[in-house]
């Protein structure tokens, strides 16, 4: 008789990387592709980062502050009304997210928009709760309305990744607060902004008071994109402080690691570079947005550091770009465009031309 493992892990299955991450894994990566696979930031580390890792590297056989003190405090300082005691941290906004949903009652079920994170419902499956996906409207917005009237009496939390992954749509703060107060006390809202550093509407700023102002609120941001760490895995969320008490009792406690601690606290010290960066990414969002409507090509305008663009995988890859193929998101036909450095956003440009003349030859 075999070991009996859980049945609800029947369906799930190892998670499988993009092309650039099996290249990269494989030695194969001969450093000719534009990797814009997944949403990471086109540059390195900030030189700050860089200086506070060479600094503390030697000291590894030590461990690392396990209350994340330092890297809690200047998280405060950089979000008004928010102090360290507020401030949740994890082993990448994943184990953030892993760690909300661990506070909650088991079995019950978990509302989502759909399209959205793949790690939604790898969660819910693991935690042996149920997964409620609401779709997107048929303009690829989040749907507060349907949103809410997927609530039951069973449901104890809602995730909202806003922007939405991979849709690029959001909801405003104003709208976002009305979902929020329209939600039932007893209902968690988690509120996954690991992308907010794009959001160019000027109005969303200070998103975080939301989680401040409520019992049942919380925001979860990441170092992975803006900041340029994914390699490092280090997140954070900011709530009200009974729920950052009780998401300190299910962590682990050494989740966030020495080096992601020192270089995620240098990287928010100097976050006026962080915002810049941003802005550059802003400015060439639009630009392939322009790009894709000259071309007459469907796309999602997006808030995010990526766009859904009805052009195909294999199109762009054979011009030299590796993306997220939209089969894989929900959108067949389409890809998910990560805005990278100049020079692969010109690639990227470059490649609707060359499939266009294609197409002209066939003609
Ligand atoms: C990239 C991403 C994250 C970040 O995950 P990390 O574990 O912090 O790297 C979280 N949520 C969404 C929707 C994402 O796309």
């Amino acid at each position: 008789m075999p070991v009996t493992f859980r049945p609800e892990l029947e369906p799930l299955r190892p998670y499988v990387p993009p092309k650039s991450w099996r290249m990269a894994a494989e030695g194969t990566d001969d450093k000719n592709y534009a990797k814009l696979t997944s949403n990471e930031l086109a540059f390195g580390p900030l030189p700050e980062a860089l200086a506070a890792l060479t600094e503390v590297l030697p000291r590894a056989n030590r461990y690392p502050d396990s209350h994340v003190s330092r890297l809690r405090g200047v998280i405060a300082d950089a979000n008004s009304g928010a102090a360290p005691a507020n401030i949740l941290v994890g082993n990448g906004s994943s184990e953030v997210l892993m760690n909300l949903l661990q506070l909650l009652p088991g079995s019950g079920e978990i509302v989502f928009p759909w399209p959205s994170f793949s790690l939604y419902p790898m969660i819910c499956a693991v935690l042996g709760m149920a997964a409620r996906p609401v779709s997107l409207t048929d303009k690829n917005e989040l749907d507060a309305d349907a949103l809410l009237s997927a609530v039951t009496g069973e449901t104890r939390a809602m995730i909202l990744c806003n922007p939405n992954n991979p849709s690029g749509t959001y909801l405003s703060l104003d709208q976002v607060r009305d979902l929020a107060d329209r939600l039932p006390d007893e209902v968690l809202l988690i509120l996954d902004e690991a992308y907010v550093e794009f959001v160019d509407d000027p109005s969303y700023e200070n998103s975080h008071t939301v989680a401040l102002e409520r019992e049942n609120v919380v925001v979860a941001r990441t170092f992975s994109k803006a900041h340029g760490l994914a390699g490092l895995r280090v997140g954070y969320g900011i709530a009200g402080n009974r729920i950052a008490d009780y998401a300190e009792r299910v962590r682990f406690p050494v989740s966030v690691n020495l080096a992601a601690q020192v270089a995620a606290t240098a990287s928010m010290l100097a976050r006026d570079k962080v915002k810049a960066r941003a802005e550059f990414v802003i400015a060439e969002r639009n630009r392939l947005q322009a790009a894709f409507a000259a071309a007459s090509l469907e796309f999602i305008p997006s808030q995010g550091n990526f766009i859904m663009v009805r052009f195909r995988a294999g199109d762009f890859e054979a011009a030299g770009v590796l993306v997220r193929e939209g089969e894989a998101l929900g959108y067949p036909g389409w890809s998910r465009v990560t805005v990278g450095d100049l020079w692969e956003n010109d690639r990227v440009i470059g490649a609707l031309g060359a499939a266009t003349k294609v197409v002209e030859k066939g003609a």
